[in-house]
């Protein structure tokens, strides 16, 4: 399973676009968990390590999949030795040890997991273990903290309003120009100038109003393009391979997309 634990001294680099530190903190402070959604590569995950490293806490990240399991999260007998021992997951660890536990893209996961996250997000904040007959309290410095992508939504994949209503609910966005030019040169080093192009040039991308995308082209993309063209790149190349060619596989489209490309460089 993909799941990353940190402690970092250093604070992650992240650009705020509003008021979402101070929610951040105030929903700590009080012990509420916090969903975060909007559409891929806007800074959510880049904002809980922020927000982790700011607040001093371990962060336990779990990738969540279509295969992913209440027993994932909570964690399983594992066989060595010819000894059955128990072995906690990152959900069961982040409560024991205290920390935030961040589950991202949480709509991908099996719907079991609603289970462990339910009463753990309410004021019971307890993770019942069924397989070891453990009732763990949630310390007063545990967080649970998911993230999803509204667009990528479909019926049977929503969150339930029971699910939902157990959280308090940011919403990311595209950042503004500014804010966008400013992670930029923040995360690449670029030229203030370069940003102001490649930020023009994701908001015309965006603005297209005739062309079909799944997803807009997003703040991540921005960042592969800047680095490209910063050891060296050609911008037109580079736009293509990390803002076209990721975008869409349809060639009509791609053609489409160069040419606000090729209008700006
Ligand atoms: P998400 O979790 O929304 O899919 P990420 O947090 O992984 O997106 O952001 C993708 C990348 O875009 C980051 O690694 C970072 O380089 C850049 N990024 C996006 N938004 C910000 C921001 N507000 N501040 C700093 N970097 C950002």
């Amino acid at each position: 399973m993909d799941t990353r634990v940190t402690q970092t001294a250093d604070i992650p680099f992240y650009q705020s676009a509003g008021n979402e530190i101070e929610l951040f903190e105030l929903a700590w402070k009080n012990r509420l968990p916090l969903i975060i959604k909007g559409p891929t590569g806007v800074g959510k995950t880049r904002f809980v390590a922020h927000m982790a490293a700011k607040l001093g806490l371990p962060l336990y990240t779990v990738a969540c999949h279509d295969d992913l399991t209440a027993a994932d999260l909570v964690g399983r007998h594992l066989i060595g030795d010819g000894q059955t021992v128990w072995c906690d997951g990152p959900l069961t660890r982040a409560v024991r040890e205290g920390g935030i536990c961040y589950l991202d893209e949480v709509v991908e996961a099996r719907k079991d997991t609603t289970v462990v996250i339910h009463p753990l997000a309410d004021d019971r904040r307890i993770l019942p273990i069924d397989r070891t007959g453990e009732t763990l309290h949630a310390p007063d410095n545990f967080m649970l903290v998911m993230s999803y992508n509204p667009g990528y939504q479909n019926f049977m994949k929503g969150l339930k309003p029971s699910t939902r209503q157990r959280f308090v609910t940011l919403r990311f966005d595209f950042p503004s120009a500014a804010a966008e030019e400013a992670i930029l040169v923040g995360e690449t080093a670029c030229e203030p100038m370069l940003a102001k192009q490649l930020v023009s040039i994701a908001r015309s991308l965006r603005a297209l109003k005739d062309v079909d995308l799944e997803e807009a082209a997003s703040t991540r993309l921005l960042v592969y393009a800047a680095r490209l063209i910063g050891v060296g790149m050609d911008p037109v190349d580079a736009c293509r391979a990390a803002l076209v060619e990721s975008l869409t596989d349809e060639p009509e489209v791609v053609e489409a997309l160069m040419e606000v490309i090729t209008a700006t460089f």
